[in-house]
Parts: structure tokens; sequence; C-alpha cells
């Protein structure tokens, strides 16, 4: 017994050392990933209900590293979270996303709205406004096309500081969406302290709102109460007629997901514009 105890230490602690030896080897090409140019954004359309056309896009992070492939983002953004690099990464994201769209509408299609998703630590930086304001003057993209994605949990604290963020966005001219609405402790009537102007239901709720009728009695009441505080309502991750038809029937404004499509390239993005119906 002893001595498989001592083995499986051994293996235990062998284990622990790969763990983070893994660990770091992410934190250092995770820190060089930026000027060396891995990251790109993708993009997945928003549709308007009931027209189905592509009114905006959400802009969704990809690594992909030489030695260690594509990454996807639920394995190194907590890391970034961790470390800070999420700081200069989410500045990136924002120029880049606000680059796209401006040159999209320069094209010549209709104007789009795109949404850029902002961490927590990122919205905690003293100069988030300055960083949002820059990105939008170095572009030149018209500040109502770009919409903040913030997750519940940002606005649970320091409420004057988080109003005070949002209400100069606002006058910015730049839209809010609250991300993953329902999987957070706040309710309707709080967020409405803050000037957002739409709501995203989280897909947690859309995945099964065809069989379970608890989430689709929630879904409708989400939809109803937003809609009675002037909210807009989207919602993610839809992956079936079925599950587009009951939001549409609820009265939801824009659907996202895989029905209409998965996160697509700049350039994959373009051919969808394009293969749009004229409105
Ligand atoms: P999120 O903001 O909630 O983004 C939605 C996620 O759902 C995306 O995963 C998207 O690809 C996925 N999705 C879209 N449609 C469907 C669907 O129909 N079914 C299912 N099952 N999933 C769908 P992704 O791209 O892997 O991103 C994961 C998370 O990483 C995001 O969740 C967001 O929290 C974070 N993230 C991604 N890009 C950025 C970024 O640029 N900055 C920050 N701060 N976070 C980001
Ligand atoms: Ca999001
Ligand atoms: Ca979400
Ligand atoms: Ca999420």
């Amino acid at each position: 017994a002893k001595e498989t105890g001592r083995h499986s230490f051994r293996f235990y602690t062998a284990q622990m050392n790969e763990r983070s030896l893994a660990r770091i080897t992410l934190e250092n090409h995770l820190r060089r990933a930026l000027e060396r140019g891995e990251f790109v954004l993708h993009y997945q359309p928003k549709v308007s209900l009931p027209s189905g056309q592509i009114v905006g896009m959400e802009a969704l992070l990809r690594w992909d590293s030489p030695e260690l492939g594509s990454v996807p983002p639920d394995a190194f953004i907590p890391l970034a979270e961790e470390n800070g690099l999420i700081i200069p990464i989410g500045t990136w994201v924002l120029r880049t996303a606000c680059a796209q769209n401006k040159a999209w509408y320069d094209a010549g299609f209709p104007a789009l709205s795109v949404a850029v998703n902002l961490s927590p630590r990122q919205f905690r930086q003293q100069d988030i406004t300055a960083v949002i304001a820059e990105a939008l003057a170095e572009t030149g993209l018209p500040p109502h096309l770009l919409e903040l994605e913030i997750t519940e949990s940002m606005v649970m604290q320091d409420a004057t500081r988080v109003a005070s963020v949002l209400n100069e966005l606002k006058r910015m001219g730049a839209s809010l969406a609250m991300d993953d609405f329902g999987t957070g402790y706040s309710s309707l009537a709080y967020l409405k302290r803050f000037p957002f102007d739409k709501l995203k239901i989280d897909k947690s709720f859309v995945i099964d709102i065809t069989t379970d009728p608890n989430n689709a009695a929630i879904a409708k009441a989400v939809i109803a109460m937003a809609h009675s505080l002037h909210l807009k309502v989207i919602a993610e991750g839809v992956e079936t007629q079925g599950q587009l038809n009951y939001l549409h029937d609820q009265g939801c404004d824009e659907i996202q997901g895989y029905f209409v499509s998965r996160p697509v390239a700049a350039g994959e993005f373009m051919r969808l514009l394009q293969g749009q119906p004229i409105a």
C-alpha cells in the first residue's frame, strides 16, 4: 500500500508539473502572440427578425498559434485576464473590429453595428472610455456603429463608477448590450439604472427553449419585461428553426447563432453580406 501510495504521489506531482508547464508555455506564447500577429477576429452575423437581414455582427477573437495550433478563447482569455495581457489584446480587438466595420461601411454595404466584448479587467481600466474613443477616432467609424457587450457581473460592483463609464460611452454615441443575461444575479429593474440599449439572452436558455417549458417561460418573460423597459432583445446560440420560431413568436428583435452562421473570417463574412437579398 505504501509503495502504491508513493507511486501515485509521484504520478500526481508529475502531472502537476506538466500542468503548470503547459500553463507557462501557453503564457509565454500568449505574450508574443500580439506582436507576432497571431490573433484574428471572426465575425458572427446578428440578424433582425422577422426580416432575416444582417444588421450587425459580433467580433470574436481567434488565436492561431504556429506552435500550439488554434487555441479557443475560453482557453486563453481567462489567463490573459489574470496576467493583464487582456488590456493590450482588448485594445487591438477594439481597433481591428472598428477598422473592419469602417472598411465595409466605406465599401457601400448597409450600415452594420459591430459588437465587441469587453472583459472585466478591461472595463475596470482607468482610461477605458479614452481607449474606445481613440479606436473610433483613429478608424473613423461612426460611433453608433459600435456596440459594446458587457456582462452582468461587470456592473455588479461599484455602481457609481460603472454608471459614469456607461453614461460616457452613451454620450460618445456607442450602444451598450448586456451580454449573457440570465446567468448572473442582477434583475432587469436593477439594470435600468444603467443606460443599456439591448439585452442578450444567454445561449443556455435558448438551447432547450423548445423542449424545456421553464426555459421557454423564462425567455418569454425576459423578452416581455425588457420591451416594457424599452430595451431591445437579442438571443444568442440559436441553432434550430424551432428555436427561431419560438423567439420570433415572442417578439425577440434579433438572433445570433449557428442556425444563421458560425463566426467566420472577414472574407467569408463579406460573402454572406453579398449573398443577402437587397432590402
Ligand atoms: P460570448 O461573448 O458569450 O460569445 C458567444 C460564444 O458562443 C462564442 O464562442 C460563439 O462562437 C458561440 N456561439 C455562437 N453561436 C452559437 C451557437 O449557435 N451555439 C453554440 N453552442 N455556441 C455558439 P467563442 O467564440 O468560443 O467565445 C467564447 C467566449 O470568449 C465569449 O463568449 C467571450 O466571453 C470570450 N471572447 C471571445 N472573443 C473575445 C474578445 O474579443 N474579448 C473578450 N474580452 N472576450 C472574448
Ligand atoms: Ca458576447
Ligand atoms: Ca454571450
Ligand atoms: Ca459567454
